[in-house]
């Protein structure tokens, strides 16, 4: 399995794109995770040398426009070229309840009759429920609910190589609902909106969020065998993977990854 780290920041970033990323399965199916806040996300995907058209499973973890307007603009670019006639088979996009409730809402409202109409029938809106496992690109996905007081919001765990896990709770810590979940896991991509020494300056907590060390201390009470932290502040971005690295070194003995955009790794 192949990762491309399309964004790595957080909601309100100019210097990186906002958090989204590519699997990628040894067969070549794609699945997009979030699509960040806008059409951003075809550069980003023009610049890693991903065709939006191969991204046929697309899951959107909450309904928050860091994550929710790149979306839109897949649904347009698939809908539209449908309507052309130069768009051959179907796309799906998965998410809890109100996402996918939301999402229809914005195709009505949003693009061509004729290009709406290809919602449900070739574009396939699939709503997931907390607990549930689906294959997606060939893998089982379980999506599960993180009970966020903030807005609904679901993260997935995906086997994706037997016997190998891979646990993202979204843009939220891992709450402890999905602790078993992820004890041991093979990866864990969680957000570190900024360092702990400067949780001061930019007041994670408020919005949900935690820092380096916090993610750092879950991984390892978790024996979590490689952290990869992402959604984070861009005033360190130069010296990000540096910093991050150093603070959290300490608090974690596993393998842990502050990738920049774009970066690929392999899983
Ligand atoms: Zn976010």
């Amino acid at each position: 399995m192949k990762l491309t780290m399309l964004g790595t920041g957080n909601a309100l970033v100019t210097e990186c794109y906002n958090t989204c990323f590519v699997l990628e399965a040894q067969d070549g199916q794609r699945l997009l995770v979030d699509g960040g806040g806008g059409n951003g996300l075809l550069r980003q995907l023009k610049a890693a040398g991903i065709d939006w058209r191969s991204l046929r499973q697309i899951f959107l973890t909450h309904r928050h426009l860091d994550h929710l307007t790149g979306i839109l603009w897949m649904m347009r670019m698939i809908c539209q070229n449908l309507a052309r006639g130069a768009y051959e088979g179907d796309a799906w996009i998965y998410g809890h309840d109100e996402v996918t409730a939301l999402l229809r809402e914005l195709a009505d409202r949003l693009l061509l009759p004729k290009e709406r109409g290809f919602l449900d029938t070739r574009l396939h809106l699939v709503t997931v429920t907390d607990g549930e496992t689906r294959e997606l690109i060939g893998r089982p996905v379980t999506f599960f609910d993180l009970g966020s007081v903030k807005t609904k919001q679901y993260g997935f765990c995906m086997e994706y190589e037997p016997g190998r896990r891979l646990v993202c709770p979204g843009d939220e810590p891992l709450p402890e609902r999905a602790f078993p979940m992820a004890r041991g896991c093979d990866w864990l991509f969680h957000e570190a909106f900024c360092l702990y020494s400067e949780a001061e300056i930019f007041r994670p907590y408020e919005k949900n969020h935690t820092t380096v060390r916090e993610a750092c201390e879950t991984a390892e009470r978790l024996g979590v065998r490689r952290l990869l932290l992402y959604h984070t502040e861009e005033k360190n971005l130069a010296r990000r993977r540096e910093l991050y690295t150093a603070e959290g070194s300490p608090f974690y003995h596993g393998a842990l990854l502050v990738p920049d955009d774009l970066d690929v790794i392999e899983l």
